[in-house]
């Protein structure tokens, strides 16, 4: 199989679980945005991604995604910055992403807000929110009850616009439980939020529980694009 099959069966497979998901819980597929992770994967796959429909994708590290994003502005997607933000990085990440999904902290809406008013853009916001037990190690995101300020505080930017929430389910541990506590804190943020408040959730195991709690953004890596390759 070349490339481009590869893709494009990954693609099928992941737009039908979709479809599937939704219609199972009397949901219209269309309600779901598929964001393509394309973390560790090279500029010609996005190409081929672009060229079979996808319109949104995702990365997770700064470099790698300013690059990335350059090489391939002619192509008219929406970036979406999922990964760990550093306040310092946090003015370059708003000069080429569209949708920002992992704010965690108010400390990085300065150099969000900066770098997106010097592009002369609003860029979309989401906050994480942490769906680890309390006291777990390496959790990202806000805590739960936290994520109510942490939202006004980006609505209250100047440049940046504050779209929903985001959250990682717990590995190992039960998806259905996580959404729904991510569901809930959508719940307490939507009233901040101007028009329908997304819900970014669901990865490539667990896409289904996500679409089920309600899910309009599904972040798929592995099970469009294949396993990811090794960091040179
Ligand atoms: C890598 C990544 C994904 C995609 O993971 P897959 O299991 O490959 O689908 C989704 N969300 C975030 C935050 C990620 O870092």
């Amino acid at each position: 199989m070349t490339r481009l099959e590869v893709v494009r069966a990954g693609l099928t497979e992941v737009r039908s679980r979709i479809a599937t998901a939704a219609e199972a819980s009397g949901r219209d597929p269309g309600e779901v945005t598929l964001v393509v992770v394309t973390k560790f994967f090279p500029e010609t796959d996005v190409r081929l991604l672009a060229d079979l429909g996808v319109t949104d994708v995702g990365e997770n590290r700064h470099q790698e995604a300013e690059a990335k994003a350059a090489a391939c502005a002619d192509l008219g997607l929406r970036w979406h910055f999922i990964g760990g933000l550093q306040s310092n990085k946090a003015a370059s990440i708003a000069r080429y992403a569209h949708v920002v999904q992992s704010v965690d902290r108010a400390k990085v809406l300065s150099g969000l807000s900066r770098g997106a008013a010097e592009r002369g853009e609003t860029v979309d916001c989401l906050v994480q929110v942490s769906l680890d037990p309390p006291g777990a190690s390496g959790r990202s995101g806000v805590d739960p009850g936290e994520a109510g300020h942490l939202a006004e505080a980006v609505a209250g930017t100047e440049a940046l616009r504050l779209r929903g929430v985001m959250g990682v389910a717990p590995l190992g541990g039960d998806p259905q439980q996580a959404f729904a506590l991510l569901s809930r804190v959508r719940g307490e943020v939507a009233s901040s939020v101007d028009g329908l408040c997304w819900m970014s959730a669901g990865m490539s195991g667990d896409l289904e529980a996500a679409v089920a709690a309600g899910a309009t953004h599904v972040r798929v890596g592995s099970a469009v694009l294949g396993p990811r390759p090794r960091i040179k």
